[in-house]
């Protein structure tokens, strides 16, 4: 539908648009979408891929964005190691359960075997909490709030999936040590409504806060917080970022203690393990963001994000066009982008000679850049420019602005796109949370690509037999939507706003074969 394609004299510049669409074969339109936007490339080590650029701006502004939140907290950024010994990994018994498939070891230095294999991080807790430790002297050392920005490395075998699911994968990781219970949780609280801070002010990404069964709660941890989002093109479900609260598990295993504070002269009394918590939250952020804003041009970046905001093409120069209006049109191109970057706005121009518009145009549109001015010597007449918004196709994306208001105008559009693109995804994932009190109703909604709620008992057998119960069996089964995945329903978050309609003591659990009482709605979903 895009009657801006390539021209005669693009011949043999290789526009090469995205041909797989979002609606028929996800998988490839999201690979295209990557790679044909110049976001990422794929890499000879399975699992793991390069961020360029483009990728890794939109990362530093949620590194620069969070950065501000924690610090105004406490949180200060530091750096420890990439490896850890076996005896140190292994010592958290129930956390190193729920990572030992995934850990990978260094066991060779060049031809040499080493004489005791060492890890390379899944996560640093036990990397960190020795020397928690060994720092933490008194309460007055207390609250201990560091984080990390640094890469790790979980060997999944599932699937690698470009930002979803990688093997190195960036992140930020925090871990803080508390006097007492209540600060930790209310950290853990903290940071959860900063992550979905990112989502929805920065990725214009609507998310559902809510805490994780026991069953998908972090290993090792007393309980888990989460951010859910949604991807509308598949249905599915997916865990945006996790801030657990680790209890005194892990103070209790490396020993992290400090004397009570309430202790008198003389007396004695038991010192007290520290309360942690830990945070993280990845790359992911990115290939949620593209999922659910891209369209079969490719990607649609949110404002505050792009690395690129407005583009500048001229347009109308033909045949006929001197020399002299060619550059006073390029002139007044770069007196555009002078006003714009005055205003803080990433300008970029595009004056390259023999190429169509149309090509020009497509190849914006595949980065997502959000805004395209057009100055042509119509406009230039006009005293004013065309616009095209990235996130609307068509006529209704088009619009004028006069050159004399481009500085108030300019920087007012973009932050109405940006309200735009949350709005939109906020509609279309408050439409596809459906509550479902009866049994025949879950897989079918689920069928139909939405995330489901229901009264739930929250027992961890239960959960296993939704997920059993909603797994499409091949043989003899009703013939559903071929698209339909066949994977069963994880619960993803027993979300924090809970509906009405559960009562205590009446109300059932969804699962047909539980005779227990339902506690919480749960949501729950085919998920990433
Ligand atoms: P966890 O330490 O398992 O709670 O993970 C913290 C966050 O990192 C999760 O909420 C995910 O969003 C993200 N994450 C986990 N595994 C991966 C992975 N393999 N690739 C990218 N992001 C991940």
């Amino acid at each position: 539908t895009n009657k801006a394609g390539p021209k005669k004299g693009d011949a043999g510049k290789a526009l090469i648009s995205v041909t797989a669409t979002k609606e028929e074969d996800f998988p490839s339109w999201y690979q295209q979408t990557l790679t044909k936007g110049d976001m990422l490339d794929y890499y000879d080590v399975s699992g793991c891929y390069i961020l360029k650029p483009a990728a890794w701006h939109i990362w530093e502004t949620i590194q620069d964005w969070f950065n501000v939140k924690i610090k105004a907290t406490g949180v200060r950024n530091c750096a420890f190691p990439l490896f850890v010994s076996q005896d140190v990994l292994e010592k958290e018994k129930a956390h190193i359960e729920g990572f030992a498939a995934e850990v990978a070891w260094v066991t060779h230095a060049g031809k040499s075997q080493l004489e005791k294999k060492i890890a390379i991080r899944p996560t640093s807790e036990t990397v960190m909490y020795p020397y928690y430790a060994k720092w933490i002297r008194s309460h007055r050392d207390l609250p201990l709030q560091l984080n990390q920005w640094n890469s790790v490395v979980r060997w999944e075998f599932k699937h690698p999936m470009p930002f979803l699911r990688t093997r190195e994968f960036h992140w930020q990781e925090g871990h803080c040590a508390h006097l007492t219970k209540e600060g930790c949780a209310e950290e853990v609280m903290r940071i959860l409504g900063f992550y979905a801070g990112v989502y929805e002010e920065l990725l214009a990404v609507p998310v559902v806060q809510g805490r994780k069964t026991d069953k998908e709660r972090f290993a090792g941890g007393d309980y888990t917080t989460t951010v859910e989002g949604y991807i509308p093109a598949t249905g599915r479900g997916i865990q945006a970022g996790t801030s657990h609260l680790l209890g005194q598990n892990f103070a209790k295993m490396f020993g992290i203690v400090v004397e009570d504070p309430s202790v008198k002269e003389g007396e004695k009394k038991p010192p007290i393990h520290v309360w942690q918590n830990s945070w993280g939250l990845s790359t992911r952020t990115i290939g949620i963001m593209v999922m659910i804003h891209g369209d079969n041009r490719g990607l649609v970046m949110p404002p505050r994000v792009a690395e690129i905001q407005v583009v500048i093409v001229p347009v109308g120069i033909t045949a006929k066009t001197s020399q002299e209006e060619r550059e006073s049109l390029y002139s007044q191109v770069d007196a555009i982008a002078t006003i714009l970057k005055a205003v803080n706005i990433r300008v970029e121009t595009d004056k390259r000679e023999g190429y169509s518009p149309g090509f020009k145009f497509n190849e914006w549109e595949q980065k997502g850049v959000p805004l395209r001015l057009e100055l042509g010597p119509k406009d230039v007449a006009d005293h004013s420019v065309t616009t095209s918004r990235r996130d609307i196709e068509g006529n209704a994306g088009k619009g004028k602005i006069p050159i004399t208001e481009l500085n108030t105008e300019v920087p007012a559009f973009l932050e109405k796109i940006q309200a735009d693109m949350y709005s939109r995804a906020e509609q279309n994932f408050r439409s596809h949370r459906v509550q479902v009190t009866n049994w025949d109703d879950f897989v079918p909604a689920l069928n139909s690509k939405n995330l489901v709620l229901i009264p739930f008992c929250l027992a961890e057998e239960c959960e296993d037999e939704i997920k059993e119960l909603s797994t499409r069996k091949e043989v003899g089964d009703v013939p559903q939507d071929e698209k339909a995945p066949s994977m069963g329903a994880k619960s993803l978050c027993i979300p924090f706003e809970q509906p009405e309609g559960i009562v205590p003591g009446e109300t059932k659990c969804a699962n047909p074969n539980c005779k227990r009482l339902a506690e919480k709605w749960c949501m729950f979903g085919r998920s990433y």
